[in-house]
Formats: structure tokens, sequence, C-alpha cells
């Protein structure tokens, strides 16, 4: 591992070099950028099961706390409708989920590029030259409603 790190700072190779047990490489496993799939009767899924992506974007957590309060709002809106609730959950969770594995799956090929992490400095080279942060994302269905 040290050896792939020729060159970096020692602060940096060293949180490598010190630590006190060995490296465990894991895998990263994602779903397909657009992941999603046809209504089946009494079941949604949430969270990672409902659309796995690398950690590059950040959101994965994020998402999954978004999907439970959805589909929590959802339910309490079509209550007694079931079905109505999950297809509306599900017709909010697709496009919204779709939007950060894309960008989590840019993030993954810039980690990963032979120029890493050239484009890493460059991506918050550009967050200091930005006047304004991103605003937050806007709440849509019955999220918007609740807020
Ligand atoms: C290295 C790394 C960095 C990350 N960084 C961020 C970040 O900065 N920001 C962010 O928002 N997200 C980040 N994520 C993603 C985030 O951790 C996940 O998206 C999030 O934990 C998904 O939550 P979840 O509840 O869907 O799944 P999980 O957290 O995986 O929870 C599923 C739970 O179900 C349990 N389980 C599995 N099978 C069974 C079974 N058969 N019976 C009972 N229990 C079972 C598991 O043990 C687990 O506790 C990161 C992920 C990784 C790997």
């Amino acid at each position: 591992m040290l050896d792939l790190l020729d060159g970096w700072d020692n602060t940096l190779r060293g949180l490598i070099a010190n630590a006190d047990t060995q490296l465990t490489p894991r895998r990263i496993h994602a779903l397909p950028v657009g992941h999603s799939w046809d209504r089946a009767p009494g079941v949604t899924l949430l969270g990672d099961a409902a659309h796995l992506m690398s950690p590059f974007a950040g959101e994965g957590a994020n998402l999954a706390m978004f999907d439970g309060a959805q589909l929590a709002l959802e339910i309490i809106e079509h209550a007694g409708n079931t079905e109505g609730a999950f297809a509306a959950y599900e017709a909010e969770l697709f496009p919204r989920t779709t939007r950060a594995a894309a960008e989590s799956a840019e993030s993954l090929e810039m980690m990963f590029a032979p120029d890493a992490p050239k484009g890493l400095l460059g991506m918050f080279a550009s967050f200091d030259a930005a006047p304004d942060a991103d605003p937050a994302p806007e709440l849509t269905g019955q999220a918007a409603k609740s807020a």
C-alpha cells in the first residue's frame, strides 16, 4: 500500500505505516445508476437496499434517512392505501437517488483516475472560488407539504 502512495506526504503515509492492525481491503459495491423496479405489491425498499452506491458522493446515509422520512409521510398521506403510499414514495425515490448515484459514480472515476488526486483538488479549489454554497435541495411532494 505504501508503495502505491510513494511521493505522498509522510503525514498521510503515516496513517498506514503506524496503523495498529492489518489493513483489510474491501470491495466497493454499487447498484447501476438509475436502478429501479416494477411495483411489487406489499413491498418497497429504502436506503442502501434501494440504491447502494459508492461512498464518493457522501449521500448514502442522508438518502436513507430521507427515504424513511418520505415513506412515513406517504403512509400517513395515503392512510389505508399502502400501495398508493408505496407508489408515491417510489415515484420520488427513483429520480432522487439516480441523481446521487450518478454523482457518486462520477466521483468514483475521479478518485481512481490515473492522475488522482488532481481531480479532487480541482473540485475543492472550485468550491473556494464559488461565492455561495449550493442551496439545500428542494423538498417535493408530501415532504414539501409537511415542511
Ligand atoms: C466507507 C464509507 C463511507 C461512507 N460515507 C458516507 C458519508 O459521508 N455520508 C453518507 O451520507 N453516507 C456515507 N456512506 C454510506 C452510508 O454508510 C450508507 O448509505 C448507509 O449506512 C445506508 O444505511 P442503511 O440503513 O440503508 O443500510 P445499513 O447501514 O447497511 O444498515 C443495514 C442493517 O441491516 C442489518 N442486516 C443485514 N441483513 C440482516 C438480516 N438478515 N437480518 C437483520 N439485520 C440485517 C445490517 O447488519 C445493518 O445493520 C458511507 C459508506 C461507506 C462504506
